[in-house]
């Protein structure tokens, strides 16, 4: 915490920063910048003032967020890591653990704060960053992802310390402790989609807080009777949510209800009656006798939204999920593994595209069209939901030695015609464009 009260480390790390040619010496600033230690770190001020008590303790979480944000925020959610703390270049890598570590964080932060912008974070990684490293089988991960990532290669990559396999896709590419780590992101997050509202402050609080969303079922003692609660949503891909609540006989008590901030004109209803006009980033509060057969719908409207980036690029979001460019793959093996493989993925078309995209009213310029959800949800074979937009060819921006070199500063200039391209999930497209240069005029 005291690392974020005064942020020293606000450009991207280098070797010479460190002075790694000088061994161990200064180990504690690679600790310190490291960024596996950094996303563990920030549970620590909600974490710490359960001890302390104090509201300064507790609210540090926001501060360390909005710093890693400012400084090596990425659009997938992440701040960069490709070991260490490495700036805003959306072809910077972030590490798989963490990834998951922060996602651990922002669980625990978001059950003892109840601030509700920490599950739109997190929803961000869930949704995003996490399987977005993953293949379709997830026998297949990375240890670098980036949000512009062009090609998975043994290329040089502007990697501070990581090795050159770091964003292969592979059984333990680089390293193995993100093939020890990554498994615990998906199952945590299910064990805290529900949490249990605030008992210590007084016993009218005693009740249910649905954080975050996704299928799932609950079962819960609450004032001594069991309580049972389907979920059943198609969550992130679509925008309703349905809770099947069932207490073993009629029981009183209070169901908090996340509302993310981007879910302007949500509505809430119970048997059918709306309950609530809710307020975006807040908790709906339902304090009412809930019977057996209760149920309660959600509907968070999803327009697209304009996001803005390094270089005064932009990125695409709907719902919970952002939005990239799929570039055409090409996945070649390059080792078995035992039951796995180790793969390196080249482009096989050109990813070059600056956006024409109506920043204020978006919908204007985005199309939506949702199609049937697979079995595998993320997979890029069965997208469950497709943008469309208009775009132009940046003639001078280019790949470097299989990295896509910074974006140029927007709004470019681009000469090429003007088409449509299709946007898909992040985490469809294992190799992506998600920050674009914004096509002037
Ligand atoms: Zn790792």
């Amino acid at each position: 915490m005291t690392q974020y009260a005064n942020f020293h480390y606000t450009e991207r790390i280098t070797s010479d920063f460190l002075k790694l040619e000088r061994g161990n010496g200064l180990k504690d600033l690679a600790l310190a910048t490291h960024g596996v230690n950094n996303g563990q770190a920030v549970k620590t001020g909600p974490v710490w003032s359960l001890v302390s008590g104090s509201s300064t303790d507790r609210d540090a979480v926001l501060r360390m967020i909005s710093e890693l944000d400012k400084y090596h925020g990425l659009p997938n959610g992440m701040f960069s890591c490709d070991e260490h703390l490495a700036g805003r270049d959306p072809s910077q890598g972030s590490e798989l653990c963490t990834v998951v570590e922060y996602m651990f964080s922002l669980e625990h932060a978001l059950a003892i704060t109840g601030d509700p912008s920490l599950g739109d974070k997190l929803e961000l990684l869930v949704f995003n960053a996490l399987p977005g490293t993953f293949s379709d089988d997830v026998w297949a991960h990375q240890y670098n992802q980036e949000p512009n990532q062009v090609e998975c290669s043994l290329h040089h990559k502007p990697w501070t310390t990581d090795g050159s396999e770091s964003n292969l896709y592979g059984l333990e590419p680089n390293f193995g402790c993100c093939t020890a780590n990554f498994h615990q992101g998906w199952p945590k997050f299910t064990n805290s989609l529900f949490v249990l509202s605030g008992k210590q402050e007084s016993d009218a609080e005693d009740g249910l807080v649905a954080a975050a969303y996704a299928p799932c079922e609950v079962g819960i003692i609450i004032r001594g009777m069991a309580v049972h609660i389907a979920e059943v949503t198609d969550y992130p891909f679509r925008g309703h949510v349905r809770l099947n609540v069932n207490p073993a006989s009629a029981l009183n008590f209070p169901l908090r209800l996340r509302i993310p901030a981007w879910a302007k004109g949500a509505t809430v209803t119970v048997n059918g009656r709306p309950s609530a006009y809710p307020e975006p980033g807040s908790f709906a509060r339902i304090d009412r006798a809930w019977n057996p057969g209760d149920r309660v719908e959600l509907s968070f409207p999803m327009s697209p939204r304009v996001s803005g980036w390094f270089n005064n690029s932009v990125a695409i979001e709907r719902g919970p999920l952002v939005f990239s460019y799929g570039i055409g793959e090409s996945w070649v093996k390059m080792r078995q593994r035992g039951l796995a493989a180790d793969w390196q993925v080249f482009p096989t078309n050109e990813w070059n595209y600056a956006l024409h995209v109506d920043a204020e009213a978006p919908a204007n310029s985005i199309v939506v069209k949702e199609e049937e959800i697979g079995d595998v949800p993320f997979a890029r074979s069965h997208c469950a939901v497709k943008l469309s937009a208009k775009a132009r060819k940046v003639d001078d921006w280019r790949a470097e030695d299989g990295v896509a070199s910074p974006l140029p500063q927007s709004p470019v200039t681009a000469n090429q015609p003007e088409s449509t391209i299709t946007l898909i999930p992040y985490a469809a497209a294992k190799l992506r464009i998600t920050a674009f240069p914004q096509a002037a005029g």
